[in-house]
């Protein structure tokens, strides 16, 4: 499907729901709010209704996102689901790994096979400070464990943060990818956040690791916006940036992102959203359904500073991050 700037839309992010076993402060805020009802949570057999209906618009990536998705019971379900679609080229899962152990037999009897841990520092006291938990141990033991099960790719993203992972922590996870097949990606923080003077640049990280390795620039087929790729010598992973501040972003944009609740948007930085809920639960048909997504797609702004209104400070965790 091509949207009105011939950008070919082929990549849904689906929230699956907005709770997450974490509370990054970046994410959340400290102020505690309201989570969506249970009853206004898309179930299964409504997300996958929708994912049919994309496919038949050419959409046939899927991400399955949150909060965190391994809250939500039986999400291998919904992942067997999805895979058994024909026509679905990939699916793939983003977590925070705390549950990942756990799942992983499960993820992997469902088909999944790509999976996106988010880990923003290697140690634990600043784990705790980021996230409010003591859960590195965890995380890492669902990572190793991942890559010794043969989930490939592994990716880790890292969002920077100053002052809390802009110091040794890049050498660590630079390590990591010295030991183990990951491909760890850093991350710019997006202006969402709840939270100000956090900020890092990828071209700053990117500078200081350059006086230590020698990296070479790969390409990664289908990696989408404002992303990079690096390999020094002997890293069994990669070296990636995700950079929407400093690097172009929008005009490569092939995403659309379903929140828990049912609501479609065409752009991160956009609050317009479409509400889907009420047709899957109002008895459209197909047609209906089919017509609203199409004319979501047809509206998707050509850039960030052409979106209504923003995302700003309302985070990501219902938006699908
Ligand atoms: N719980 C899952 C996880 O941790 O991957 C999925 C949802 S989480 C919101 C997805 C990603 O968004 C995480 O990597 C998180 O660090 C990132 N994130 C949250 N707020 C962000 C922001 N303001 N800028 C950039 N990334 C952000």
């Amino acid at each position: 499907m091509q949207d009105g700037f011939n950008r070919r839309i082929n990549y849904m992010r689906i929230s699956v729901t907005d709770r997450c076993n974490l509370r990054c402060f970046y994410c959340r805020g400290v102020q505690d709010f309201e989570f969506i009802p249970h009853g206004e949570i898309l179930s299964y057999e409504e997300i996958l209704r929708l994912v049919r209906l994309a496919l038949r618009l050419g959409i046939d990536r899927f991400r399955i996102t949150g909060g965190e998705p391994l809250v939500r019971l039986g999400i291998d379900s919904l992942i067997a689901g999805i895979t058994s679609l024909p026509g679905v080229k990939d699916i793939s899962l983003t977590t925070n790994g705390l549950l990942l152990t756990e799942n992983l037999e499960r993820l992997w009897a469902a088909g999944l096979r790509r999976l996106n841990i988010s880990l923003d520092t290697l140690d634990p006291v600043q784990f705790r400070r980021i996230t409010g938990l003591d859960g590195l141990d965890r995380v890492l033991s669902g990572l190793g464990t991942a890559v010794s099960a043969g989930f490939d790719p592994v990716k880790v993203n890292v969002v920077l943060l100053r002052g809390l992972n802009d110091g040794d922590d890049i050498e660590r996870f630079l390590e990591l990818t010295f030991d183990l097949p990951v491909h760890v990606r850093f991350i710019e923080l997006m202006d969402f956040s709840p939270v100000d003077g956090y900020f890092v640049s990828a071209p700053e990280i990117m500078e200081k690791i350059r006086r230590k390795f020698r990296l070479e620039e790969i390409e990664v087929p289908g990696s989408g916006p404002a992303r990079s790729h690096f390999r020094a010598e002997g890293m069994k992973g990669s070296l990636g940036f995700i950079a929407p501040y400093s690097h172009h972003f929008c005009g490569d944009c092939n995403r659309l992102r379903l929140s828990a609740d049912g609501q479609l948007r065409t752009c991160l930085f956009s609050e317009k959203t479409y509400v889907l809920k009420a047709l899957l639960r109002g008895q459209a048909d197909d047609e209906t359904i089919l017509q609203a997504i199409s004319s979501a797609l047809a509206e998707k702004p050509a850039s960030r500073e052409s979106s209504e209104g923003s995302q700003r400070r309302n985070g990501l965790r219902n938006i699908g991050g």
